[in-house]
C-alpha cells in the first residue's frame, strides 16, 4: 500500500524536490531500497500565523509497488460514424462537452463564431495596443472562449471534487503544466492557455469530432418545442437531435434572439464594480508580514469578502503578478478583467472589486423582461465608455485613496493596463448605490489588509462580466431548455457556472444529459 505522508517546510526547503522526496522518506523510517515512485499530491502556503511554511503533501509508492492514480484516465472513440450532436462555443463548457461526447461515443460538431487561437493572438494583441477591434475575435469570442487568455486560475466553489480532479487532468493531459495537479490553488496562466486549446481542439478533431470556426450561430430551428437545429450567420442550416448552447454571457445577441423567439429567460443576480491594481510588492509585503518574498515564495494573494449595506462586497478573479486587460466584446463600452503569465511575474496586482446587483436593484428597467440585468449592465459599460477621454478603449481610472475620498485624481500612477488609462471621478458617475458600497468596502478591507488604502492604488472601471445577469432555465433533471426539448443551455452564458473549472464541469453534464436524451428518442 502506498503510504501518505505531510510535511511542513520552509519556502526554501520546499522548492528542492529531492530535500522533500528525502524528508518523506526520512519521516517514514524506511529504507531509501526500499521506495519506488514517490508522488507530490498537495502543496499549500501558510502565511497566517508571522511564519512562512509550506505544507507538502507526498505519496509514497514501495519498490515494484503497482502505482495507481486517483486522478482518472479517459478513454476517447473514433466518433466518425456517430449520432452528431452541434455545441455552439468552444469555450470551456462546449470543449468539455465535446471531449465527454468522444468518450460517450457521440459526434460533436463544434460551432464557434470567433477564429482559431493563432489569429485570435494577433487580434489580442492589437486591441491590447488600442490599434483595432475584431467584433469576433477578442478576449470574449474566438476559439477556446474568454478561456483562451483568462488568467487560468483553476478554482471553484463546488464540492465535487471527482469533478473537478477530471478536468483539471484533462487540462494536465493537454498541455497544462504538473504543479496544477496538487497546488492548493492551481493556475495554468495565459501564456499557456492557448496552447492547451490547440491541443483539445487536436483532440476531438483526431476522433472524428468537427470544429468549424468562423460559424456563428444567428437562430435556433425549434418545432413543436423541439429543437431541430441551428441556422449559421451566412444562412445555412445545421441539423442534429441535440444542441448544446455553451455561447458564454457575453454573447448579448444570443439572450435577444432567444427573447424573440419566445423562449424563456430569467433574470439573475450579479455583479458590478472596478478592477483595482498595486504594486505587487506592496501586496506582498502585507501578506508576507513585511518579509521580502525573495527566490522561494509566489507573488502573493488575497480573497476579500464583506456585507456593505445590505449587499456583498467582494474581490474577484485576483490576479497576482498580472495585468487588468481590455475585455470588451462590442465597440463604445469599456470592460476590464485581468490576468497573468505562468510565473506571475509582473510588478502588479489587480483584482475585481464587485458589488452584488439584486433584481430589487434594476426594478427601474423591468420594462426589458427578463433582458433588465443586461440592459444595466450595457448601459454602465457605455457609461464608462463616455467617462474616459482620449480614443478607443483607454479606461477611466483613478487613485483607490482619491476613490474612497470622493477626490479626483490629478495626475494617476503607472498600470499594467496597455490601452492606456485616464483620469476620471469613478465615484461620481458609479451609481450611488455601487459607489457607497465600493468605498465602505474598500474600508473594511484595510482594515484586514493595513495599507490596502493607498495613493499607489489605482482604480479602474468597469468590471461588469463577473457572471451572467440573465438564467437560460432548463429542467434540474434532464438538463434541457423548459420549453425546448433537446437543447442545453450550459456553461456560463446559461448561468449555471461562473469560471473555468464550473463551466466545464457543466460541459461534462450537459453532454451526459444529451447522451441521454439521444438514447429516449
Ligand atoms: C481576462 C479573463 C480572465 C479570466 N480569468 C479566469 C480565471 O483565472 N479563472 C476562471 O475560472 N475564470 C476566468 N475567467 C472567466 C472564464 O474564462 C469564463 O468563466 C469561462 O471561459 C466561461 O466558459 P463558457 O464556455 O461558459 O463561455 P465562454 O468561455 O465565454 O465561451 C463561449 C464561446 O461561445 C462562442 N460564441 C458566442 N456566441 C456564439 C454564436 N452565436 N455562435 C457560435 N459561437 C458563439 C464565443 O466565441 C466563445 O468562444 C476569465 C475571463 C477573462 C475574460
Amino acid at each position: 500500500m502506498p503510504t501518505d505522508v505531510t510535511l511542513v517546510l520552509s519556502p526554501r526547503q520546499a522548492s528542492n524536490e529531492s530535500f522533500v522526496k528525502d524528508q518523506a522518506i526520512r519521516k517514514l523510517g524506511i529504507k531509501v531500497s526500499d521506495v519506488g515512485v514517490i508522488h507530490i499530491t498537495r502543496k499549500s502556503i501558510d502565511a497566517r500565523k508571522g511564519k512562512i511554511q509550506i505544507n507538502v503533501g507526498l505519496r509514497v509508492f514501495g519498490k515494484d509497488e503497482k502505482i495507481d492514480s486517483y486522478f482518472p484516465k479517459f478513454t476517447y472513440n473514433n466518433v466518425t460514424s456517430k449520432p452528431e450532436v452541434i455545441i455552439v462555443g468552444s469555450g470551456p463548457a462546449g470543449l468539455f462537452a465535446a471531449l465527454r461526447l468522444l468518450e460517450l461515443g457521440y459526434k460533436p460538431i463544434i460551432l464557434e463564431r470567433g477564429k482559431d487561437v493563432s489569429s485570435r493572438k494577433r487580434d489580442v494583441a492589437m486591441l491590447n495596443r488600442n490599434k483595432s477591434f475584431e467584433p469576433n475575435s477578442n478576449y470574449a469570442f474566438g476559439e477556446g472562449g474568454a478561456g483562451t487568455f483568462s488568467d487560468g486560475k483553476l478554482y471553484t466553489r463546488s464540492r465535487k471534487r471527482g469533478d473537478i480532479n477530471r478536468i483539471i487532468s484533462t487540462l494536465h493531459l493537454h498541455g497544462a503544466q504538473d504543479e496544477i495537479l496538487y497546488e492548493a490553488h492551481p493556475h495554468i496562466g495565459t501564456n499557456i492557455l492557448p496552447r492547451v486549446i490547440t491541443n483539445i481542439h487536436n483532440t476531438i478533431e483526431l476522433h472524428g469530432g468537427v470544429f468549424l470556426i468562423n460559424s456563428k450561430v444567428d437562430d435556433l430551428i425549434v418545432e413543436n418545442a423541439v429543437v431541430k437545429g441551428v441556422v449559421l450567420h451566412d444562412g445555412t442550416s445545421l441539423r442534429a437531435k441535440g444542441v448544446i448552447l455553451a455561447t458564454g454571457h457575453s454573447a448579448r445577441d444570443i439572450y435577444q434572439m432567444l427573447w424573440r423567439k419566445s423562449l424563456l429567460l430569467e433574470a439573475k443576480p450579479f455583479a458590478i464594480g472596478v478592477r483595482v491594481e498595486h504594486p505587487q510588492e506592496l501586496i506582498d509585503s502585507i501578506q508576507y508580514h513585511g518579509v521580502s518574498r525573495g527566490d522561494y515564495l509566489p507573488a502573493a494573494s488575497y480573497s476579500l469578502v464583506d456585507q456593505v449595506d445590505g449587499r456583498g462586497v467582494y474581490s474577484f478573479c485576483m490576479c497576482p503578478g498580472g495585468f487588468i486587460v481590455p475585455a470588451v466584446s462590442g465597440e463604445n463600452q469599456i470592460v476590464v478583467n485581468g490576468m497573468s503569465p505562468s510565473a506571475r511575474s509582473s510588478k502588479w496586482a489587480n483584482s475585481g472589486i464587485v458589488v452584488e446587483v439584486r433584481l430589487e436593484d434594476i426594478a427601474h428597467l423591468s420594462n426589458h423582461g427578463p433582458l433588465a440585468g443586461l440592459e444595466f449592465q450595457m448601459q454602465m459599460e457605455q457609461l464608462a465608455y463616455r467617462h474616459k477621454s482620449g480614443d478607443g478603449f483607454i479606461a477611466p481610472a483613478q487613485r483607490l485613496d482619491e476613490f474612497v475620498a470622493s477626490q479626483v485624481s490629478n495626475a494617476l500612477p503607472e498600470c499594467s493596463y496597455q490601452p492606456g488609462v485616464s483620469s476620471s471621478p469613478i465615484h461620481e458617475w458609479l451609481p450611488n448605490g455601487i459607489t457607497k458600497r465600493l468605498q465602505e468596502g474598500f474600508k473594511l478591507f484595510d482594515r484586514r489588509l493595513k495599507g490596502f488604502i493607498t495613493n499607489e492604488a489605482l482604480v479602474v472601471a468597469l468590471e461588469s462580466r463577473t457572471s451572467s445577469p440573465i438564467r437560460i432555465p432548463r429542467d434540474s433533471e434532464t438538463l434541457q431548455h423548459l420549453q425546448a426539448k433537446g437543447l442545453f443551455p450550459c456553461g456560463e452564458g446559461a448561468g449555471y457556472a461562473g469560471g473555468i473549472v464550473s463551466s466545464a464541469v457543466d460541459g461534462e453534464r450537459c453532454a451526459e444529459a444529451c447522451a441521454n436524451w439521444y438514447a429516449s428518442i
